[in-house]
């Protein structure tokens, strides 16, 4: 049988476990003879390597005798470390066939297999799995934390929102988290019916006023219901609160009929107090610049990023490019080999403070662990040294 050959040295390590879960079964004294029998039965299988026949008495055992349980899930536990997926799976299905399961255990079954059907990356079985834990109160947190993950990653946005609500009651916070469900779902209800998405962007700002998110959100179904004013405003309002969402919040602009130059202005106007942490504002703004045709502004805007954030990759790579474009660079070849200096790394500016991965763009959900709110521009990201002129010479 398939799986067999890798899963014999599995067992083997299992037979010390079950052993040892044997003796503590036997030692209960309400443990009942048949359960012993059972689990006996289970453990031979599990010795003389046919994993069937000691999965279906294993099972028996842990419906006859609650101590047991343990064991099985400990042998579930087991066969998932060791990658045999498929076997913890049947594990779990075989548990939760019989209905006389304690409550407690039955939920922590649905929740191990829910999880295990993910990670075998058998999302629809996850789903309904998720949902059997659902129908059969009370779901704990860690159960609807992962149960809303998982609608994430598909994009159910208003199936998500409903489980964060359920976690709220249950623990009394994530507002925040809330917040970003309903400006997804927003923005997926845009296209079909401006008005619900009007109706979810403004409860995601309410939830969380100054969140950038819900604004964007807000500003893309204020346009999308006609009010372009409305609209403009909601970015503006988004890029002061969160600078990383000035590109997303110029496009709006733009969409939302405003001329690249009145968004240099307001942009610029942001910029003044964010110090370091306006280099995603003046990119943005010099890119207004450019589409207004003012170059010259442009640049300026950009050697003033590079002597703020000397560091800045972005910056530096951004006035090269422009000096490229206006035929600058003969005469400011010196300029060039500087901007260009350290352009070597990709660029990944973007750290998770939750699994420390790195990521090129700024995100509200990390792409990596599905943590919300958790990239941060790295500072003083530094970049191998690299001269695309003396390498070409
Ligand atoms: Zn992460």
């Amino acid at each position: 049988m398939e799986g067999v050959g890798l899963l014999v040295p599995v067992l083997a390590a299992t037979a010390l476990v079950a052993v040892l879960g044997l003796l503590a079964a036997l030692s209960r004294k309400r443990s009942t003879e048949d359960a012993s029998r059972a689990y006996l039965a289970g453990v031979r299988y599990v010795l003389s390597d046919e994993p069937d026949a000691a999965i279906a008495e294993l099972s028996r055992a842990a419906q006859l005798n609650t101590g047991t349980t343990e064991t099985y899930f400990a042998l579930a536990a087991l066969m998932r470390r060791k990658g045999e997926l498929a076997w913890a799976i049947r594990l779990g299905q075989n548990m939760l066939l019989k209905p006389q399961l304690q409550p407690e255990v039955r939920r922590r079954a649905r929740l191990e297999l829910a999880l295990d059907y993910r990670r075998a990356g058998m999302q629809d079985r996850a789903r309904e799995t998720f949902e059997a834990l659902v129908a059969d109160p009370p779901a704990g947190p860690d159960a609807l934390a992962a149960f809303r993950r998982l609608l994430e990653e598909s994009r159910e946005w208003a199936r998500a929102v409903e489980i964060q609500e359920l976690l709220l009651e249950q623990v009394g916070s994530g507002d925040d988290v809330l917040a970003h469900l309903l400006a997804e779902q927003s923005l997926a209800a845009l296209a079909s019916d401006p008005g619900e998405g009007r109706a979810l962007a403004e409860r995601a700002t309410s939830l969380s006023p100054d969140g950038p998110h819900g604004l964007l959100a807000l500003g893309r179904a204020r346009l999308a219901c006609g009010d372009a004013e409305g609209a403009r405003e909601a970015a503006r309002q988004a890029v002061a609160r969160e600078p990383e969402t000035a590109a997303r919040g110029y496009a709006l602009a733009l969409d939302a009929a405003a001329p690249p130059e009145a968004c240099a202005r307001w942009l610029g106007e942001l910029e003044e107090p964010l110090g370091e942490r306006a280099l995603p504002v003046s990119l943005t703004r010099a890119e207004a610049l450019i589409q207004a045709g003012q170059l010259e502004d442009a640049a300026g805007v950009l050697q003033a990023a590079v002597s703020r954030t000397p560091r800045s990759v972005e910056a530096r790579r951004a006035l090269g490019e422009l000096l490229l474009a206006t035929g600058q660079l003969d005469s400011v070849r010196d300029q060039y080999r500087e901007v260009l200096r350290r352009l070597g790394d990709p660029l990944l500016a973007f750290r998770c403070g939750s699994c420390r991965a790195r990521f090129r763009t700024f995100d509200f959900r990390c792409p990596g662990c599905g943590a919300w709110d958790a990239l941060s521009r790295e500072r003083g990201t530094t970049t191998g040294e690299f001269d695309p002129l003396r390498s070409r010479a």
